[in-house]
């Protein structure tokens, strides 16, 4: 058996703002393919961590390596994104005046520019991987349609589509149920449990249904106060007393 492989790796990083201490002393580990939940009570530092490992925000002290040797740290949130560590924020940004097809098309063949990418005709190999992933993001019969006329949660779809477009190794996934009525909840979990093997993602989270979804028999890690309170799987995480204290409120 081979050992798994580390794909990010997170040993003691702090973040202070003004004082204030966002993250302390952070470990955590992803494993390649792990499909891993976190959470946390507001302000916990959940969003800060992503900041930190795409280089939006800087640590000011501690390792953040890409796999077990590529420091992020020094790098700038271009590079890590060329890297392979996609990021999905909160709230959907979508091209609202482009079609979904359009959507998909512009960021994967941005580099070569907007006109290019939709004037100039786009490869055969490239049109198949567009249908695929609108498919995937199950938005193959609304691919005409601007995607500003989208319902929220399909929106959210669409920018999922947009970073898979570019091949992402880490998926950065900030509470993507967000705003959706359950039923999109449901489909957004079924969808990310389908990319998890081919991608290693993480996925903040504060719907506890959702949490449950995913979280199947994966590691679960619990984030309070900028550092991790506890790590494992769902129903141990959701009995431990720590947890219901600080997340639960009971
Ligand atoms: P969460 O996503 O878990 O709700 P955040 O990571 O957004 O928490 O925030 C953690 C704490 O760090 C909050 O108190 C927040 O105000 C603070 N913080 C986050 N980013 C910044 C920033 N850019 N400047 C100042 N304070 C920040
Ligand atoms: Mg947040």
């Amino acid at each position: 058996m081979t050992q798994p492989k580390y794909m990010l790796t997170v040993e003691g990083v702090s973040k202070t703002y003004d004082g204030f201490k966002a993250i302390t002393d952070l470990n955590f580990y992803l494993f390649e393919g792990e499909l891993r939940t976190v959470i946390g009570p507001n302000g916990a530092g959940k969003s800060t961590f992503f900041d930190l490992i795409t280089g939006r925000a800087k640590p000011d002290k501690g390792k953040i390596e890409f796999g077990m040797n590529t420091d992020l740290t020094k790098m700038n949130e271009y590079e890590i994104n060329r890297l392979g560590i996609g990021r999905k924020f909160q709230t959907p940004s979508v091209f609202t005046e482009h079609t979904v097809y359009n959507n998909i098309v512009l960021s994967l063949v941005g580099s070569r520019g907007v006109f290019a990418s939709i004037f100039k005709r786009l490869s055969s190999t490239e049109r198949d991987r567009i249908d695929e992933l609108l498919k995937l993001v199950r938005l193959d019969t609304k691919r005409d349609w601007k995607a500003g006329m989208l319902a929220h949660g399909e929106k959210q779809w669409l920018e999922i589509g947009m970073l898979l477009a570019q091949e992402p190794k880490i998926l950065l996934v900030d509470e993507p149920a967000a705003g959706m009525t359950d039923e999109e909840t449901h489909r957004t979990g079924e969808l990310l449990i389908s990319l998890a093997g081919k991608h290693s993602i993480v996925v903040i989270e504060h719907d506890m249904t959702f949490v449950k979804q995913i979280a199947r028999d994966g590691q679960v890690t619990v984030l309070h106060q900028g550092s991790v309170l506890c790590e494992g799987k769902f129903d141990a995480v959701q009995s431990n007393p720590k947890v219901r204290e600080v997340y639960l409120g009971r």
